[in-house]
């Protein structure tokens, strides 16, 4: 009786609340999961080894062709423009904004493996998806426990920045040089998703 019931209210729950994976839209394991378990073993997070440690693009050498050398600026990302990550992306564009601290919690865990140092501030980029960038910047300058700055962008100057989007698309490169052009010391432009 016990176990019926148990399977009752399972099954209620599965009509009232389902969970259903954002991935292959199979139902998940746990109310709170975004993606089933197989989909969840998709997830490509990018390791640094092989990747230029200046743009990330895939290298075998520490530096790629067009980078050749160390350079105060640096891009990385957490996975390729494919797969479970990038349909949550696509969740959070169409409005899912509730998605956006599972996002941060990602790109965070990615920044610390990716052996940064913490940045001065955070700035999100401005240039597209405004408010939802402020929101990811937001999310993760609490997790770093680093500052978040809006429109201040003179205070970057000489800082070590660290810029905040959801993907390198061309208003995540207009980003960077308006960032670029306050001169700060470092900069790195850390997105979820890398270039097309
Ligand atoms: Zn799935
Ligand atoms: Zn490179």
């Amino acid at each position: 009786m016990k176990v019926l019931l148990k399977n009752l209210s399972r099954a209620i729950q599965q009509i009232c609340y389902p969970s259903i994976c954002i991935y292959c839209h199979k139902l998940c394991n746990s109310k709170r999961h975004i993606f089933c378990e197989e989909c969840f073993d998709l997830i490509n997070i990018l390791e640094k080894e092989e990747r230029c440690s200046c743009c990330f693009s895939a290298s075998y050498e520490p530096y790629c062709l067009s980078c050749t050398h160390q350079t105060n600026i640096k891009q990385a990302y957490v996975s390729e423009q494919r797969g479970p990550l990038y349909a949550l992306l696509e969740k959070i564009l169409k409005g899912q904004h509730y998605r956006i601290p599972a996002v941060a919690a990602l790109m965070a865990y990615q920044y610390i493996r990716l052996d940064f140092s913490l940045p001065d501030y955070i700035i999100p980029n401005l240039c597209k998806h405004k408010r939802l960038s402020i929101l990811l910047a937001k999310e993760i300058s609490k997790i770093l426990q680093v500052p978040h700055r809006r429109f201040f962008l003179k205070k970057v100057r000489n800082s070590h920045v660290l810029l905040i989007g959801f993907q390198q698309d061309q208003s995540y490169d207009k980003s960077m040089q308006v960032v670029k052009k306050e001169n700060p010391e470092i900069l790195i432009g850390f997105t979820l998703i890398g270039s097309l």
